[in-house]
């Protein structure tokens, strides 16, 4: 054995300490360090030929890479929708690391009865009982695996078979959404359906929700022709939803897979007052719901749910002689892009267990209160408009005064370099704009008050 590989066993547990010392003072820390700042690139570090042990490489990271990290993980980190992790969540990150399972199948491990268990936890959360599910890295790779799913149930009503003879079997298809996310995009041009499949629907006035009259004369147009919805639970701008108890009903006029994506929306269903934004969530034929946003897990974990788990099967299909073949409740290599995949439904199933669904509710119901009195306290300053009302847990806004592209970019970078908070960049309806998104476990009101004064003070010196 390398004789660092040997100190490094021999000395195993007081290593782990100092590794476990280092954390806490980075996350004791992480209310202090500048939220995110712009790091000028450094110049590769050669290979190490000779190692220099675990000691000897946390004081390097610590060093050289660490204060370079940003605070994405703390309480006034507003850019796209960023989850932190809560403490039993990266205890169960931890664990998941040192136990080491590889989540493909069953047979020599409990370790995919427990993904199985904390599935059927998240989908109680979500109303999702009757659907089945699976872990995947993210919310991009769980709409890929829906769509996936929807491509397979697209050739069993044309009487062809995708998954042996390829997407050219079905045919051009058609995609209807109203404002899809990017991914959605990715996901088509990965599973060879093509970015261009996608009919963008109209929206109901001054929202980002689909016109659902509109969607019927669209589904109407294919003349009886299977499509595929993708409905929107939560759009990144101004998290609108779109009304799926309506969409839903369109099944019965026109054949259609309705594929929802809730990657952070769907947390609505946690707070009473806001769940009826997910009404008819559970008439989905396949849902993308994120964890590494609003759970509150670390990177990367999101969980796809369906109804026609069989379909998945035929997608994603892993047959060879020394595995098992697919039964009834089918190992996740089956399901999923990957084979051999981490356990990453422990980090879950530990901030779960640890919380409970009384702790996220107070988790969302915080951060949708935080993201109110954001809009408030900037639309009071005067400088500021919201270009949309605040539905849940982003504030969308603007300059009040001229705002340019040139000068929303400059007051984004302005923010970034107060160190207070960071907050990202969008267009809406064609107006230059900024998002403010709440997502984290830890942000408190005391958090939107120091991030308020932060964004005026770095509008004031915009010209
Ligand atoms: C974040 C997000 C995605 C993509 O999620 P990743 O986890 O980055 O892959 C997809 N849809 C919506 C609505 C999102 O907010």
């Amino acid at each position: 054995m390398d004789s660092k590989l040997a100190e490094d066993l021999a000395d195993l547990p007081a290593l782990l300490n100092t590794v476990s010392a280092e954390a806490g003072e980075v996350l004791l820390g992480l209310d202090k360090r500048p939220v995110a700042m712009v790091q000028q690139p450094q110049a590769p570090a050669a290979l190490p030929e000779a190692g220099s042990g675990l000691h000897q490489a946390l004081s390097e990271f610590r060093g050289r890479w660490e204060p370079r990290f940003s605070g994405s993980a703390g309480p006034r980190y507003l850019g796209f929708v960023t989850g932190g992790a809560t403490p039993a969540a990266i205890a169960g990150d931890w664990m998941t690391s040192v136990l080491d399972q590889n989540a493909m199948s069953g047979e020599d491990s409990a370790a995919i009865e427990l993904e199985r268990e904390t599935i059927g936890w998240i989908g109680e959360l979500f109303g999702l009982a009757e659907h089945r599910g699976a872990f995947v890295t993210g919310a991009t790779t769980s709409n890929f695996v829906g769509l996936a799913i929807a491509r397979e149930w697209l050739g069993e009503q044309l009487g062809v078979s995708v998954a042996q003879d390829g997407v050219g079997a079905l045919g051009p298809v058609t995609v209807l959404s109203g404002t899809p996310h990017s991914s959605i995009f990715k996901s088509l041009s990965m599973l060879g359906i093509g970015r261009g499949s996608v009919q963008l629907v109209s929206t109901q006035p001054d929202r980002e929700a689909v016109d659902v009259d509109r969607l019927a004369d669209a589904l109407g147009a294919l003349s009886g022709r299977p499509a595929i919805v993708v409905a929107n639970a939560g759009t990144v701008n101004t998290v609108d939803f779109d009304d799926l108890r309506a969409i839903a009903a369109l099944r019965q006029r026109f054949p259609f897979w309705l594929h929802v994506d809730g990657a952070f929306g769907a947390f609505a269903a946690l707070s009473p007052e806001h769940a009826h934004l997910v009404d008819g969530l559970a008439a989905a034929d396949s849902v993308c719901v994120d964890l590494h946003k609003w759970l509150n897990v670390p990177y990367d974990a999101a969980v796809q749910f369906t109804r026609r788990q069989d379909l998945q099967v035929r997608a994603f299909l892993n047959s060879a002689a020394y595995l098992t073949a697919p039964t009834d409740t089918p190992d996740f290599g089956h399901l999923v892009p990957e084979n051999s995949r981490r356990l990453r439904a422990l980090a879950a199933w530990f901030t779960l267990a640890a919380y409970g669904r009384a702790g996220y509710r107070d988790i969302v119901q915080r951060n949708i209160s935080c993201a109110a009195q954001l809009g408030e306290a900037l639309t009071a300053t005067g400088r500021f408009r919201l270009l949309s009302p605040v539905r849940l847990n982003v504030a969308c806004f603007t300059l009040a005064d001229r705002p340019t592209p040139e000068r929303v970019h400059a007051l984004v970078q302005a923010i970034a370099d107060t160190g207070e908070t960071f907050v990202t960049p969008t267009v809406y309806n064609g107006i230059p704009a900024i998002r403010a998104a709440f997502s984290n476990w830890r942000t408190t009101s005391r958090d939107v008050v120091r991030a308020g004064a932060a964004i005026s003070k770095a509008a004031e010196g915009i010209e």
